[in-house]
């Protein structure tokens, strides 16, 4: 027999979506038990992202969870787009009224969550197993899992499904209430976290006609770069040498030089696009990459999984303390707008291996207007830095 448990809000998954759920409700009186399948080591060392905008580092300040990030992230106001070239930088401070990103691990955010969870006496169980989710269409939601052998029935008011891209909170929605939309893009990223102290204070995105490079970092003294593969690529075919001549090669500017150093770590992620519409059925709300994924290209789907998140800690709160309930009916609305809007951003910079001559010019067309003209410039800076919660 499962032994029977009760709390306000059941969260499947502690990601960043899961964990800032979390807080946010307890922030607000509203009890939540997160229930995760990996160990908490796992989970805090997964490394993943690495830009915080604007928006989501006030949020983890606000919520008390910001001062190891305030001490250790490293503050960008700007990056460098780089074509024929030339390097032309992006003034995020200018062009946005002094916003800027900050570069600060995943898995550092998710250290300084879970910690402010466990430490506000929060229950966050991790190495769970057999996660499944019930009766979300009705008033009473069931999560059930086995934990050190034994089951477990929780029963919540809601359920935040908050396990990401394979979890299993979306395909448990009926068939036919979701709508999914999917583009997989025809190449992948080769990205390596090197031990060599950035070559750039800020972010530097090249397009090159052997394919789009990302210099990223992730602290002083480590580098993280990308460069565009075969989505296919096997990472056997390219030895540490290789990687390092093929950045120098797509990264290469005048007067400018790329600090190499010890690959720690290398691997190929496939890029795609994914959105389901709604995000919420019956008492089951999906948050975070359980909904949607980005490419990696506008570094935002961290980003996009804190802000569902304080939107439907923000109609959660509404509702327990008013009984209504508009919040909560928008929510996915309210959402899906800033997230066609990061798809849509999530661009340019790449190759595309069906491209013609006509392609690459009218690409380039569009670098050259975006580095030129003020209001361009400015449209890619509001973006970058993140639009305001409020969108
Ligand atoms: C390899 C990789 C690299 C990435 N790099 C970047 C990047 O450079 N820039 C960028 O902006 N974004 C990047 N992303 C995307 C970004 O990391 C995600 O958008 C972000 O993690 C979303 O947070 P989340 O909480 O929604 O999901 P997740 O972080 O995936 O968290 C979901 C949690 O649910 C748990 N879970 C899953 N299934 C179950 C289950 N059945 N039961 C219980 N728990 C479950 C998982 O273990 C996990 O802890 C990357 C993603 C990946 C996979």
């Amino acid at each position: 027999m499962p032994i029977s448990l009760r709390t306000q809000v059941g969260i499947v998954g502690a990601g960043p979506a899961g964990l800032v759920l979390s807080h946010l409700l307890h922030l607000q009186g509203i009890d939540s038990v997160v229930v995760e399948n990996r160990s908490r080591q796992y989970v805090e060392e997964r490394v993943r992202a690495g830009v915080l905008e604007q928006g989501t580092v006030d949020l983890l300040v606000e919520m008390g969870v910001g001062e190891r990030m305030k001490r250790e992230g490293l503050i960008h106001y700007g990056v460098e787009l780089r074509f024929h070239g030339h390097s032309h930088r992006i003034d995020f401070k200018d062009l946005t009224g002094g916003k800027g990103i900050t570069i600060y691990s995943q898995h550092e955010v998710v250290k300084d969550l879970t910690d402010a969870r466990i430490a506000a006496g929060g229950q966050v169980l991790f190495e769970v197993e057999g996660v499944s989710v019930h009766d979300f269409e009705g008033a009473k939601p069931k999560i059930r899992y086995r934990k050190d052998g034994q089951a477990y029935e929780l029963t919540c008011d809601f359920i935040g499904g908050c396990d990401g891209f394979h979890g299993v909170c979306r395909p448990s929605v009926p068939e036919g209430v979701l709508t999914e939309y999917e583009r997989v893009y025809p190449f992948g990223w080769l990205g390596i976290l090197a031990e060599a102290p950035p070559s750039s204070e800020e972010l530097i995105y090249t397009y090159h006609d052997r394919g789009f490079a990302l210099l990223s970092m992730r602290t002083e003294q480590i580098s993280r770069l990308y460069l565009q593969c075969k989505p296919d690529e096997e990472v056997s075919l390219w030895p540490d040498e290789k990687i390092w001549q093929e950045l120098h090669t797509r990264l290469a500017a005048e007067g400018w030089e790329l600090t190499e150093g010890p690959i720690l770590q290398k691997g190929v992620t496939r890029m795609s696009s994914f959105v389901a519409e709604p995000m919420q059925h019956g008492r089951l709300f999906l948050a975070g990459d359980s909904a949607h994924i980005v490419p990696p290209t506008g570094a935002k789907g961290l980003n996009l999984a804190v802000a569902d998140s304080r939107i439907l800690a923000r109609a959660l709160a509404d509702f327990y303390a008013t009984g209504r309930h508009d919040l909560l009916d928008g929510y996915s609305q309210t959402c899906l707008r800033r997230v066609w809007n990061v798809q849509r951003f999530s661009w340019l910079l790449h190759r595309f291996p069906d491209e013609n001559p006509f392609d690459r010019r009218r690409q380039l067309a569009e670098l050259d207007y975006v580095t030129s003209s003020r209001a361009a410039s400015q449209s890619l800076a509001e973006n970058y830095v993140g639009l305001a919660m409020e969108w």
